[in-house]
This record gives C-alpha cells, structure tokens and sequence, in this order.
C-alpha cells in the first residue's frame, strides 16, 4: 500500500509483562512492594467532585511547588510528566535537536534508544566495561547531547557523582540528561548541580520509591532555562498531561516524609540481605544501590533459572539482547516475598 511508506515506522519499547494472576511474586518491573503513603489514598479520596468536572491545572503548580518546596529549588526550575517514560520522551524531543549524535551507554534503559528512533535522533552507544562501569572519556566528544541513568538499569551499578559533573562539565554545548530512576535506593543525586550547570537535567519518578507506579508521576529538575524550553514543548502537544487526583496524590506524598524515609529504608534492608543470600547460591552482581539485583549464576545459564522461577509464578525480568543475556533482573519485594524465592533457588540449584 503506497500511504504505508509515509507511516512513521517504530520499533516500540517491550514494558515488562503485567500478569493478570494475582497469586505471583511479581519482581520484573521493579515495582514497589508495599503501599505509598496513606496520605496519598487519603487525597484521592478527599477529592472534591467539581476537580473532576475541570480541566486540571495546566501549570501542575500543585504538585511542583511542593517538589521545589523539598529539594529548595523555585517552581520554574520543576517541570512534571505521567511518569518520568513522558518526562524523558518530551526531553528528547525538546533537547535533542542536533545532527550530531546523542550518547548513551550501549546496557542501559531500553527505552532511550526507541525516543531517538522515534524522534529520528542520531545515537551512539557507549560501551559499558565488563563490569558495568562507564568510561568517561566515552563521553569527551562532539555530541548532540548525552542520558546517563545513574544508578543505571538494569545493571543497579551507580556512578559517583565527581564523574557526572566531569560529563556535564565537559559538555557545556549539549544537554545531559542524568536519570535518577532510582536514586532514592541509596544513590546520590545530582540535583544540587542544577545550581551550576544550565544544561544539566536530572529526572526522577515517583514508580519506584514513592510506591506510585500506577498513578504515573515523573518529574525534572534543571535551570529555569532547561524547564522553560520542555514546557513549551509539553504546551504544544498536550496541555493537560497530569490529571487532578494525581496531583492531589502527588503532593501529599511528598509532604509525608518520613512515611517515605521508612519503606525506602525497608527496602533497602531487604535488598542488602538479598544479596548475601544470593552470593551464598553462587550469584554474581555488581553492587547494586536500586531496588533490584541483576545477577548472573557461575554455573546455570539465566534462561533456564528464569523459566524455572515462571513455572512457580515467581517473575523477574530476563533481557535477551548482547552482552546481558546471562543475567537476569530481580525486583525487590518484601522480606517474605524474597524469602519464598530464595528457598526455590535454594532448592532449584541443589538439585541441578
Ligand atoms: N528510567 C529508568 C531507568 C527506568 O527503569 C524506568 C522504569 N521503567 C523509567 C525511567 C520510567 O519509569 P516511570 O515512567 O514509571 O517513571
């Protein structure tokens, strides 16, 4: 059909699967294992009625001005999106508007690499080391523009934040997206170079330690500058992203701090007990600081441990593509949730 060849052709991104059981221990999309805030459900439900009948706040000033109220930043240096997925495609479009190519790292979010298709951006990828780590000279030439997820995913191994600004520093022609996906696991957070560097642009998410996925709350910080230019592109493709009861619920989070200190901190227990345990079975991994281990046995090939840990309902994340295809991907989920999987592939591995 000749009106195919003018079809706008993609390959899209694969999310990972959503089962419809509700009996599985679902550790493949790096989900939060227990409820956010009850500060949040409680503003859902306060919601007046007539919020509904309205157009949302275009400006999402609800919810922006409580995230500058958090991290000290002015409303104008916040910009807002349904999920950090809508944040970063609108930075790629807004940003990387260059025939030079962007770079990223060549195992990272599956995700940059089908906006830059999507967007028709040139890319090249930067080899990570064996052991994950990022060479910064990788990034000290001509480019149109840089991601880096710090730490990064799926591989949980984070960067120290000197090479971050080193990249951002270097790079003072293009935007560095720096995103921070994960970062409440224990990483450390670019942010506060957001007050020195005009191209550097940090995002965030509420989906994993805000416990918010399905709300889908994302957000960026950078210069007044950065944030003008995405909100303009955001105003000429949709005025309304984020609707009322999500930024009612949004907000309340954020304001319920020490709700939010606790589950990352239970998180992070769990995960830091896992991995002995793990390590104990004959797993390898680099030192993850996320919620979600990405290891690889010395001896059983990642396929077949995934497709034994499916048969028992048990579901992680299993990438086949180079370089990863050995590993998989573990989400974090509760005490007892790990317990149950570490005892199967205590049991599994035994008998192999
Ligand atoms: N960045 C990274 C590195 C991720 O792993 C994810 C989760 N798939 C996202 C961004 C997007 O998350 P969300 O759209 O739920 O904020």
């Amino acid at each position: 059909m000749s009106w195919e060849k003018n079809v706008r052709t993609v390959v899209p991104y694969v999310p990972g699967e959503q089962p419809k059981e509700l009996n599985v221990i679902k550790l493949n999309t790096n989900e939060n294992p227990y409820p956010p805030s009850p500060k949040a459900v409680a503003a859902i439900q306060e919601i007046d009625p007539r919020e509904y009948t309205k157009y949302p706040d275009p400006e999402a000033l609800l919810l922006r001005k409580a995230l500058a109220a958090y991290h000290g930043l002015k409303t104008e240096q916040v910009f807002v999106g349904v999920g950090s997925d809508d944040v970063l495609s609108m930075a790629f479009l807004t940003f990387f508007n260059s025939k030079k190519p962007i770079l990223f790292p060549d195992i990272t979010y599956s995700f940059y690499d089908v906006w830059a298709d999507l967007y028709r951006i040139p890319y090249e990828l930067c080899p990570l080391r064996d052991d994950f780590s990022i060479d910064p000279n990788d990034y000290m030439r001509e480019n149109g523009g840089i991601v880096i997820a710090n730490p990064n995913a799926p591989t949980g191994r984070m960067e120290d934040l000197s090479m971050i600004e080193g990249i951002v520093k270097a790079n003072p022609d293009s935007v560095v997206i720096v995103d921070e996906a994960y970062v409440d696991f224990g990483g450390t957070s670019a942010l506060p170079l957001i007050e020195r560097y005009e191209n550097l642009l940090v995002v965030q998410t509420f989906s994993k330690s805000r416990a918010m996925a399905g709300m889908r709350i994302g957000m960026a910080f950078g210069s007044e500058k950065l944030i003008q230019y995405l909100n303009d592109v955001k105003f000429s493709f949709n005025s309304y992203t984020m609707n009322a009861p999500t930024l009612h619920a949004g907000a309340a989070s954020i304001e319920d701090d020490a709700y939010f200190k606790e589950q990352c901190a239970k998180v992070i227990a769990t995960r830091e007990r896992t991995k002995k345990a793990l390590s104990a079975l004959g797993f390898t991994f680099a030192d993850s600081k996320t919620n979600f281990i990405f290891a690889t046995h010395r001896s059983v090939p990642a396929a077949e441990i995934f497709a034994a840990l499916r048969e028992q309902g048990i579901y992680v994340r299993y990438f086949k593509k180079p370089r990863i295809d050995n590993y998989l991907r573990i989400s974090i989920g509760t005490d007892e949730e790990m317990d149950t999987v570490l005892a199967f592939l205590k049991t599994y591995l035994a008998g192999r």
